[in-house]
């Protein structure tokens, strides 16, 4: 099991997404707080710590985290928007402090639309800098990608674009913007309905998996994306029984995630993929359960492919047995269903 903490360090940020869901919140941490929170990861048994934001880079603890990181033995990655480690020095000292890793926020690999859903000019021009020094620097890379209304239909541009010029990108994640509070409620426009990305999520995913390379992508139901279900990140959880930890600077505090269910609508009850799927983000809240549709393959081949192996019994009625299982926090009443029903779609 690989258990990841994520560790927001501030919420200050030099750009201002217009999807941000971790937008400034005058809350900072302090460096006992931060240490102690390294400190628990590393109890509870965790591999590494996932330092994210806002940015972390724009955090004074950046660099005293990733040292208490390594002197407890926890392997440190980084969410970023890629701007200040376009500064090679900078970016140098990050990697010598024991930076490991690095998820690079990228949305388009159009210039005008990743600087218009970061509203930060020159951003993109930054990230293709940060992207160009990976190599010297002797760490991995991933990508990052928020599926949004403006990048909705060229997803699989993006990772031709991207795996062409820099071919050491060998894993991407996509997420589907959440479309609840912050900064999407200010910006409705970038909400994308689900087939809005559906082609273009499956080529891009075909893209990847005929180069052999890996992805994930999170808020996505399985239905659409059933070809790649393996590669949902909350099935995966699901699946390989794991849990998460996220800590907020915000009202949300310390989280220690062990359940990955959003909502389930009526194609969900005869679904046979329904317990290995985490169903819909802000279903008949923001998203529309019409949308979805029931799978009726057969389950076990996504289960071995995430395993890599054949599951063990046990293993196959434990998951067998949440079929039907609702979330306590995110299932819609049939109240709320029935009225988001009457909503034209
Ligand atoms: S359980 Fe629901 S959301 Fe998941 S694949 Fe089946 S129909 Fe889609």
């Amino acid at each position: 099991m690989a258990n990841l903490g994520y560790l927001q360090l501030t919420r200050g940020c030099l750009q201002a997404c217009r999807f941000c869901s971790n937008p400034p919140t005058g809350v900072e941490l302090t460096e006992d707080e931060m240490k102690r929170e390294i400190d628990q990861l590393q109890e509870f048994g965790y591999d590494g710590v996932i330092l994210t934001g806002g940015e972390p880079t724009s955090s004074p603890l950046l660099f005293p985290a990733l040292s208490h990181a390594r002197e407890r033995g926890l392997y440190s990655r980084m969410i970023t928007n890629g701007q200040r480690l376009s500064n090679h020095d900078f970016f140098r000292r990050a990697v010598d402090a024991g930076l490991s890793h690095i998820h690079v926020s990228i949305h388009s690999h159009r210039r005008e639309v990743h600087d218009f859903i970061t509203q930060y000019p020159g951003a993109w021009d930054h990230l293709v800098t940060t992207l160009a020094h990976v190599p010297e620097m002797g760490i991995t890379c991933d990508i990052n990608t928020v599926i949004n209304t403006y990048n909705a239909d060229h997803l699989h541009e993006v990772v031709i674009w991207l795996t062409d010029r820099f071919p050491f990108l060998r894993h991407f994640v996509w997420n589907n913007m959440d479309p609840d509070g912050n900064r999407a409620e200010e910006n409705p426009d970038c909400i994308a309905r689900h087939h809005e990305f559906l082609v273009s999520l499956e080529l891009a995913m075909e893209y990847l998996h005929a180069s052999g390379r890996t992805f994930r992508a999170e808020r996505v139901p399985l239905c659409f994306m059933r070809r790649f279900a393996w590669a949902s990140t909350e099935s995966r959880k699901i699946i390989k029984e794991e849990e998460r930890c996220i800590r907020f600077l915000d009202q949300k505090g310390f989280i220690r995630q062990l359940e990955f269910l959003h909502g389930k609508g009526s194609a969900c009850d005869f679904c046979r993929f329904d317990p290995i799927c985490a169903g819909m983000f802000s279903m008949a809240k923001t998203f529309d359960e019409r949308e979805l549709s029931p799978v009726f393959e057969d389950p076990l081949p996504v289960i071995r492919r995430v395993l890599g192996h054949e599951p063990d019994a046990a293993l196959v009625e434990r998951i067998r047995a949440r079929r039907g299982r609702r979330s306590g926090s995110e299932q819609p009443s049939d109240e709320q269903r029935a009225r988001a029903r009457l909503r034209v779609l």
